[in-house]
């Protein structure tokens, strides 16, 4: 049998860029003599191993044929006689579509290295329209290599819409919406994943409440751009900017899913967007599966954003209703979170990326000048029962009152 290195980290490390997880290759092999040698079989529905030792994904070279709907239609055809070349082809992108001897060689029959050079993502046979899943991940891919140049071929985007258009994408899982959405938030572009699906048509399947928001305008005295799924974009990068958590990524993407749902007769303004932004919110994180910790953070922000904004004329006591209602007290991580998730809503807006953002001292500030506060002395001066909590929010609103 021979082994050779493949997809990601050959590109990757052509690249000089980190290589996470190596996947291998394994031509003139069976799955008996993979076992034999200590392999573990992991694949449902392909023959994939995982190595005794390094516990890497082996895979036996295969060859893929639709023969239904969505991700799972296919029929995978593995033998000892399937050549690399004929493993390669299935790939998706080009640049996926190298491999490696254990020489260092490079076996590049479809151009991998030439677009590599040339900074294309392109799809490697006209069989790229056979998995919708290849959309996402094609998305994911420009977030990721964006910054390096990387843009998507014509012809490759023109594919993406035809398998947009096919109704195809319906049958993507939560699951794998989700990854490739959590992978691109780990990208250093973002907001180039959701541009990418929107600009082949796929973010109005796939992600319908982001993809509404084009075309809804907002006040241009505060937001030069206008457009809401254009700052919502110039938000998701400005979070990426600010923090490399991805809870803080994801909130900062969905803030404004309300404005996709403000009636068209009291546009441009958006009065009740904070609030009718976390029902679709939790619907959406029911529909992708988006884990609680991502849901919750978001649900905040959503809620919060306008009055975060509002710091400089809150009273003290607005201000600690609205620490309490955090519940930073429980959770204080929480606070920095949605404040850099706020400052990145605020920096989102055209001409706006370098603006001072003050509200978020404010509230530091606020929720030091609360922390202070002592329980025991509250005790200790006789208050008891539900009345120790009175006076409590009494003494922390004096509290961030006497800073301002
Ligand atoms: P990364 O691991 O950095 O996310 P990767 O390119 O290694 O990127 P994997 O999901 O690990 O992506 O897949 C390994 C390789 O398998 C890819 O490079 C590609 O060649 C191939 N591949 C994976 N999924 C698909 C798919 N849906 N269609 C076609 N080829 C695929
Ligand atoms: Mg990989």
């Amino acid at each position: 049998m021979q082994v050779y290195l493949v997809g990601g980290a050959v590109r990757d490390k052509l690249l000089n860029i980190p290589v996470y997880d190596k996947d291998w290759v394994v031509v003139g092999s069976n799955p008996d003599e993979m076992l034999s040698q200590g392999f573990t079989a992991v694949g449902k529905d392909f023959p994939v191993f995982l190595h005794p030792k390094t516990k890497q994904e082996y895979a036996l070279a295969r060859t893929e044929r639709k023969s239904g709907s969505g991700y799972t239609g296919f029929e995978c055809h593995f033998a000892p006689d399937v050549t690399l070349e004929e493993d390669l082809i299935r790939r998706d992108l080009t640049i996926n579509a190298m491999a490696q001897t254990e020489d260092g060689t490079l076996i590049d029959p479809y151009g991998g290295q030439r677009d590599l050079n040339d900074r294309i993502l392109r799809h490697v046979s006209d069989a790229f329209v056979e998995d919708p899943l290849r959309v996402l991940r094609l998305a994911r891919f420009a977030a990721k290599l964006t910054h390096l140049g990387f843009t998507v071929a014509e012809e490759t985007m023109s594919l993406m819409a035809q398998i947009a258009n096919s109704g195809e994408l319906e049958h993507l899982t939560a699951e794998r919406v989700w990854q490739e959405w959590h992978k691109s938030l780990a990208t250093q572009n973002p907001e180039v994943f959701l541009s990418v699906l929107r600009d082949c048509g796929a973010l109005k399947v796939v992600l319908p409440e982001l993809d509404c928001l084009f075309g809804v305008p907002q006040p241009e005295k505060w937001h030069p751009e206008i457009d809401t799924g254009v700052h919502t974009l110039m938000v998701a990068k400005q979070a990426a900017k600010l923090s490399s958590s991805l809870p803080v990524r994801f909130a900062a993407q969905v803030h404004d899913l309300g404005k996709g749902v403000t009636p068209q007769s009291e546009w441009p303004s958006h009065k009740m967007h904070c609030h009718t932004g976390v029902k679709i919110i939790k619907k959406l994180c029911e529909r992708v599966r988006v884990p609680n910790e991502f849901k919750e953070l978001a649900l905040f922000v959503c809620e919060q954003h306008s009055n975060v904004h509002r710091a400089a004329e809150l009273k003290a006591s607005t201000k600690l209703k609205i620490l309490n209602t955090m519940d930073v007290w429980r959770k204080p991580e929480r606070l920095e979170e949605i404040l850099l998730c706020c400052q990145a809503d605020h920096a989102g807006r055209l001409g706006c990326e370098d603006n001072p953002y003050p509200q978020k001292a404010i509230f530091e500030d606020a929720y030091k000048a609360a922390l202070s506060v002592e329980v025991k002395d509250i005790i200790a001066d006789g208050f008891q029962g539900k009345t120790i909590r009175d006076e409590l929010d009494k003494r922390r609103i004096e509290a961030i009152a006497s800073i301002n």
